[in-house]
């Protein structure tokens, strides 16, 4: 297989990306100068070696110094941010979303997915043990207030909230920690991806 092939092999990997559009960027690159795909190659190079999974809220990320023993994103690597509020966010890109909007300075937990309706092992899907495990923590160490809750506004986003609430209650209890939600957008529903900082910060004003 020439490099062209397997170039285009690779990024039908990626997320969303079917064989035309894979193609689309060989013929790119194919047609770049010789400098961007140095830059490409560095980042890649670069990739491999500190791609890092945080300890704390589950998000991948690349760090020149991740060598340490703990791994901590930035987020979760600093006490500039609001220890007492914990937000609930399906994947990678919500939580850049928000941070995008600079609206919200707590902290996050990535689900890594969602439960879809009538399912019987949600546990599987999503990482529940380890968002309880963290709750659990946090409130034994006196610093967490309130979990928020910013999960789509569809069925499986419904779902999931309703089942990690109930395990919240069951395993945690309730009265430990205030669960809310964020306000619902007004017709389209709240996708959070895409979401301005004015809805937002709306949104998380009035959540309940
Ligand atoms: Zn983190």
């Amino acid at each position: 297989m020439n490099a062209t092939d397997r170039l285009t092999e690779l990024f039908m990997r990626f997320p969303g990306i079917g064989p035309k559009q894979a193609k689309r960027f060989v013929y790119f690159l194919l047609r770049e100068h010789s400098h961007f795909k140095e830059q490409l190659i560095k980042a890649l190079e670069e990739l491999k070696f500190t791609g890092k999974q945080c300890e704390k809220c589950y998000r991948f990320f690349g760090d020149k110094n991740a060598q340490k023993a703990k791994v901590l994103c930035s987020i979760c690597d600093t006490n500039s941010r609001d220890q007492s509020l914990l937000m609930v966010v399906e994947k990678e890109l919500d939580l850049d979303a928000v941070e995008k909007t600079g609206s919200y300075n707590g902290l996050y937990f990535i689900l890594g997915g969602l439960v879809p309706p009538l399912t019987d092992k949600p546990s599987e899907i999503i990482r529940i043990r380890e968002l309880t495990n963290r709750i659990h923590n946090d409130i034994d160490n006196k610093v967490l207030s309130e979990v928020i809750f910013a999960l789509p506004v569809t069925d499986y986003g419904d779902t999931t909230t309703e089942y990690i609430e109930k395990t919240i209650k069951q395993i945690v209890g309730i009265e430990k920690v205030k669960l809310s939600h964020l306000a619902r957008g007004l017709s389209s529903g709240l996708e959070l991806e895409y979401v301005d900082r004015a809805t937002f910060k709306s949104a998380l004003d009035r959540r309940d």
